[in-house]
């Protein structure tokens, strides 16, 4: 058994052989497409378990993916390789159906320990999750936080319940405002970034300096729930050689 099966769609054969050869070696089965049409074609077959997807693609470009694949129904996570200040790129490809997105260059521990999240995530959604020290139960509409009841406002609530159905997911600020305040008239972007600062302070160990619920900037938020204090982020990394050489690649 593999750790999951990774289509990967990408043009450039030296980092898809890189990138491929990483993940290999990690456990993961990797099937690689190295133009769009081909992309797309592995995409809808469903055999998928998590898509990483260039943008710039020869044929067909990766946002005629997501949407042809979001329009057909497969619901496979999609995790897009976007070049570093191309905010709204971004914010385009999350519209049509990407999950999350990775700027290139990026470091391989990061890449592997996004991917492992999605893959968990698929594994199926749980009606009470966790992160840190906090417990969200969404039948009770309760969280604990170190077992003691945490008191959120609804909308708080909300918010957070959205935000652990989407673990690991970048969301522009209009998809949340969307999503959580619905037609309000009276709601802007800024009560989405006060409801953030308010429910911070009530669940993260240091909320200026947040674990959870991270700022993309210019984008939205992105809620990590495998995030932990300091260091989380280099357990994944232990071959630094390796992850330069990718990098490199880049
Ligand atoms: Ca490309």
């Amino acid at each position: 058994m593999s750790d999951g099966r990774i289509l990967l769609v990408e043009d450039e054969a030296a980092l898809s052989r890189g990138l491929s050869d990483a993940l290999r070696a990690r456990g993961f089965e990797v099937e690689v497409a190295s133009d769009g049409q081909q992309g797309l074609d592995s995409a809808l077959s469903g055999r998928a378990d998590l898509i990483l997807l260039d943008v710039m693609l020869p044929k067909v470009n990766g946002y005629e993916i997501c949407r042809a694949v979001r329009a057909r129904g497969v619901d496979v996570p999609i995790l897009m390789l976007t070049a570093r200040g191309q905010e709204q790129d971004v914010i385009l490809g999350l519209e049509l159906g990407a999950d999350d997105y990775i700027t290139k260059p990026f470091r391989l521990g990061e890449l592997v320990a996004r991917a492992r999240a999605f893959l968990r995530r698929r594994q199926g959604e749980r009606a009470v999750s966790r992160f840190g020290e906090c417990e969200i139960d969404l039948r009770a509409r309760t969280v604990l936080r170190g077992g003691r009841a945490v008191d959120l406002t609804a909308k708080e609530f909300a918010l957070l319940a959205y935000f652990a159905a989407r673990p690991g997911c970048a969301l522009s600020r209009d998809t949340i405002l969307d999503a959580v305040w619905g037609s309000s008239v009276f709601v802007t972007p800024r009560s989405i970034d006060r409801c953030v600062a308010t429910l911070r302070a009530k669940i993260e160990p240091d909320p200026h300096n947040p674990t959870y619920i991270q700022t993309l900037r210019d984008i939205g938020y992105r809620f990590d729930p495998d995030a932990s204090a300091p260091g989380h982020k280099d357990h994944e990394d232990e071959s630094a050689t390796k992850a330069t050489k990718v990098t490199k690649l880049l």
